[in-house]
């Protein structure tokens, strides 16, 4: 509980606050950013290494997006305007990018030439040596390594003359952890996974297994298996229980039922749904804005929840329909009601520079969800354009009229599943943002303005900011003050957009 934060936020009853609005007070410090700790909750069951989730969006978020955001310890939510078959590979794709398993090695037979391997090997372009030789009925019968092929006696010809016969192997569901146990405790590089009749359906390589296993890179947001997590949306109601039987054969770790109007009845059902018949999933529920809305979501089952009514850069529900609660004041009601719950907030749209995301954080989200931010990056499958010698990439929204015509999912979240063409009513537009690199980039960027956020507040760890986090009300003059003024920039900045 922030108390301090609880007595300015009740300086503004009936009003509604947003990051522009308010700058955070700093603090005494005792440590030095570096030192300060980015961890938080996804959900109230998964952590994640730093607070930022790709957005379910058509132009934010598809495999790529997903596995780049969980290599830098983050993760994404694959979009729905996917049929049920691709956006389920697509998660796929981003559970088996890490898993130290080559689905498909390359094998030799036992009757090849030995110089038929090395000229193959310079083919390919293949650095490594170590691979499965089958007899002519395809079943494994000898390995080749490195060692086979430099100390091969001068007078062998075939691969039968130099590989290791009766290799070791595992079967077919051999787990990354055992294959690491077996291959230490076998001294060997290579492990195949043999079927019944004797055939190779993968292989682990122990260099693979090791970094994964022994975690040399621990910014991944990784299961306990080792994968990448990944997320992807569902919609309400009943038209997406297959869908979610789907996801969930993929390995999806989190699913959001993400919706326009979170509290609905649709949105309560599914999350219950989802709940109740995956207890192994996590379930993010949303949009919402309220005390209320949180707190009924967080009845039904929902991990976490998702707050934004109108804040995103692409969003026009609040002038369509004149809606929504300005995005600081939304976040706090959210966390305010679901205090000592463990139920975590995510604070979804509206964060245009690093800046934002402590203020989300001390309003008391756990983590933020970003669009604008990433759709100009390499990994978004936006469309990327040229315009005046620029290069930018198209990103819409969801409710945008192209987004709602192209896709059932976007017709869901908005609620407009049987609307004829010409009775679409968009709540969002389409556009373009520069083009910004790679996703590295920009989380290098986030997470460093966040870091020294955390020092500047004198809060070691994203938990503590939410503790003791202050805000100072900021007026016209001092957003002013606040920004670049009284130069013309004549550098960009990778950290700062006009
Ligand atoms: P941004 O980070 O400010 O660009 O906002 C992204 C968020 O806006 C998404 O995660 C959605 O919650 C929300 N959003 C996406 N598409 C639309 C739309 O068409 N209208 C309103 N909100 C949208």
């Amino acid at each position: 509980m922030n108390k301090y934060i609880d007595d300015f936020m009740a300086a503004f009853p009936f009003e509604g606050l947003t990051y522009d609005d308010v700058t955070l007070v700093t603090q005494y410090a005792d440590f030095l950013p570096d030192d300060a700790s980015l961890e938080t909750q996804l959900t109230s069951r998964i952590k994640m290494k730093i607070p930022f989730i790709s957005a379910a969006m058509d132009t934010v978020t598809e495999s790529e997006m997903a596995i780049a955001m969980a290599l830098a310890g983050g993760i994404g939510v694959i979009h729905k305007n996917l049929e049920e078959d691709e956006q389920a590979a697509q998660v796929a794709k981003v559970k088996n990018y890490l898993n130290g398993l080559i689905a498909k090695p390359i094998c030799f037979h036992e009757n090849d030439d030995i110089s038929f391997l090395r000229s193959e090997k310079r083919r390919m372009g293949l650095k490594f040596n170590g691979f499965p030789v089958l007899d002519a009925e395809d079943r494994l019968v000898g390995m080749i390594t490195s060692s086979d092929m430099r100390f091969a006696p001068m007078n062998a010809m075939t691969l039968k003359d130099v590989m290791q016969k009766a290799p070791i192997t595992a079967s077919p569901e051999t787990s990354l952890k055992t294959a690491y146990d077996l291959m230490r405790a076998a001294k060997v590089g290579k492990l195949p996974l043999v079927d019944a009749d004797g055939h190779v359906v993968g292989l682990y390589s122990f260099t693979d297994v090791q970094r994964l296993v022994e975690n040399k890179n621990p910014t991944y947001n990784c299961d306990e298996k080792f994968r990448l997590r990944v997320s992807a949306s569902v919609s309400g109601g009943k038209g997406d229980i297959s869908r979610m039987e789907k996801l969930a054969a993929a390995g999806v770790d989190v699913v959001v039922v993400d919706s326009a109007h979170g509290h609905s009845q649709g949105i309560m059902d599914m999350t219950k749904y989802i709940a109740t018949h995956y207890p192994d999933i996590d379930v993010i529920a949303g949009n919402i804005a309220t005390g209320e809305a949180a707190v009924a979501l967080a009845k039904c089952g929902a991990h976490a929840v998702k707050v934004g009514i109108g804040p995103g850069s692409i969003c026009t529900t609040r002038v369509v329909c004149g809606v929504g609660i300005p995005q600081l004041t939304a976040v706090y009601n959210a966390a305010k009601a679901l205090r000592g719950s463990g139920v975590a907030v995510i604070a979804d749209g509206g964060i245009k520079l690093s800046g934002d995301v402590p203020k989300a954080i001390a309003a008391g989200a756990d983590s933020v969800m970003l669009g604008s931010v990433l759709a100009g990056t390499e990994e978004s499958p936006g469309e990327k354009i040229y315009s005046n010698g620029r290069q930018y990439v198209v990103y819409r929204g969801m409710g945008s009229m192209a987004a709602l015509k192209n896709g059932k999912g976007s017709r869901a979240r908005y609620f407009q599943d049987n609307e004829a063409e010409d009775d679409l009513v968009p709540q969002g537009i389409e556009g373009m943002v520069p083009y910004s690199g790679r996703v590295k980039g920009i989380m290098t960027q986030f997470c460093g303005g966040l870091r020294a956020s955390l020092g500047y507040c004198g809060a070691r760890t994203i938990a503590e900011l939410k503790e003791t986090g202050k805000f100072y009300r900021v007026t016209a003059a001092g957003l002013r003050e606040a920004r670049p003024h009284d130069i013309t920039i004549t550098k960009e900045a990778p950290n700062y957009r006009t």
